[in-house]
């Protein structure tokens, strides 16, 4: 691609490092922006960037939040008894988006992967199994992508917990979702939610 502005260029060589955005995808959008006032470009760009320094994540549960506890769990409205762990706050949306689902959450921040040389200890896992032992949980959800790095999360993740007070159950499975939950559409994850396994059966599918 040929420019004849180099600031041109240089905006469209940086959309162009967003996923799933190829160059002339990028020239598009930055032809856009162009025809656009001045104060409109701004507040575009001055939204990114404070997005990207503002943002916080929720102590207790990882989500992304504005402020130091994420509105899901400083809801008064939440069943506290419930903690549904995911992989990312991607998976959180989804789940909300079902509004089929009233517990708390917890984001590991990625699942096991030796070959993506993830281990355990760069995850949330510690601060789930404190909440678990202090905060009178009794049942923990896992709601992680079926794959073999899912299963090695939830196999781990039961062994960390098998000594406390909780039941632990998996979203259903045999449902076509993906990998992803993000993917899965909200009834089938509602559903899937609904019809949570106990750890003992999901193994023996297996
Ligand atoms: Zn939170």
């Amino acid at each position: 691609m040929i420019f004849s502005s180099a600031l041109i260029e240089t905006a469209v060589n940086e959309f162009a490092r967003l996923p799933g955005i190829g160059k002339k995808t990028a020239l598009r959008l930055v032809l856009h922006l162009l025809k656009q006032d001045s104060s409109q470009v701004q507040q575009f760009s001055d939204a990114m960037a404070r997005m990207r320094e503002q943002i916080k994540f929720c102590s207790h549960c990882h989500n992304v939040s504005d402020d130091e506890i994420c509105s899901i769990c400083a809801s008064h409205t939440r069943n506290d008894d419930l903690v549904c762990v995911v992989e990312s706050i991607r998976d959180v949306m989804a789940i909300e988006n079902t509004q089929q689902y009233n517990g708390r959450y917890h984001v590991l921040g990625g699942i096991i992967s030796p070959i993506d040389g993830v281990g355990p200890e760069q995850l949330n896992i510690h601060t789930l199994v404190e909440r678990v032992r202090e905060k009178g949980i009794t049942e923990v959800i896992m709601a992680l992508s079926p794959t073999i790095e899912g299963d090695t999360t939830i196999y781990y993740l039961s062994k960390k917990l098998k000594d406390l007070p909780v039941k632990i159950t998996t979203i259903a499975r045999g449902i076509a979702f993906g990998g992803e939950l993000e993917y899965a559409d909200e009834m089938t994850l509602a559903r899937s939610i609904f019809n949570r396994l106990p750890l003992e059966n999901y193994v023996q599918q297996k």
